[in-house]
């Protein structure tokens, strides 16, 4: 509250209680200093339900005593407390790497809800249907498309050939050969074919991933594309 809004809420609280009314010139004046060094950093009222005059109010409807500036704070910590209690950050909007660009957004954020100007972020789960992504956070998401970074995929490649492949075949729009049981190598669905290597005694040695998926499990891929009704 500046001086003007101290003024504003002292003349109300006047009104209340004509014993807080100050005649003296002087004394109005020590009066209006006291509360706006300790009422500064208050706000008059916020959008969302905060309003000194509210909290003066209810002094007087439950206190016999005049009112002094810590009736007005005690209410404005509980409010800002409640609030933030409500509040569960949002995703941040910033480029997760920019560490200090992220946790600034974080505390602009709670910022804004302590002191009232923004609404609580009620807990995703809760709230996403309804409230939709923030349009900022939906753009980066759109771009990547995955949680992992186009550029980290991509240096990933040549140590997931199988999986790399598959992507890519998905991407061109050709049967994804991983989505179905291979019948050659037995491979259960979403693993790549393997090799197995048979050692002198004829036990399996090792079992090595193929990067190309068995032919006939390309067909059988293909089939299940066409036919996804009776697959
Ligand atoms: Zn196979």
């Amino acid at each position: 509250m500046d001086r003007r809004e101290i003024a504003a809420l002292l003349a109300y609280i006047g009104r209340l209680d004509p014993r807080s009314i100050r005649i003296d010139e002087g004394e109005a004046r020590d009066q209006l200093a006291q509360w706006h060094e300790l009422l500064g950093d208050v706000p008059m009222a916020t959008s969302h339900g905060w309003d000194a005059r509210v909290a003066a109010r209810q002094h007087y409807r439950a206190s016999p005593y005049q009112i002094q500036p810590a009736d007005v704070v005690r209410p404005w910590e509980s409010y800002r407390r409640n609030r933030l209690a409500l509040h569960s950050d949002p995703t941040p909007s910033a480029d997760p790497d920019d560490q200090p660009a992220w946790t600034a957004e974080l505390v602009s954020t709670r910022r804004a809800v302590a002191a009232g100007i923004a609404q609580p972020a009620q807990a995703r789960a809760i709230t996403s249907s309804q409230e939709g992504i923030n349009p900022r956070l939906q753009a980066r998401l759109d771009q990547i498309g995955s949680c992992i970074p186009p550029a980290a995929r991509a240096a990933l490649a040549p140590f997931r050939p199988a999986l790399a492949a598959r992507e890519a075949a998905v991407a061109q729009g050709l049967p994804d050969a991983l989505s179905v049981r291979c019948e050659w190598c037995l491979a259960p669905v979403g693993e790549p074919c393997r090799r197995r290597r048979i050692g002198p005694n004829d036990g399996v040695r090792a079992i090595t991933p193929r990067t190309t998926p068995h032919p006939g499990r390309l067909d059988l891929a293909a089939q299940q594309a066409q036919q996804p009704a009776l697959a």
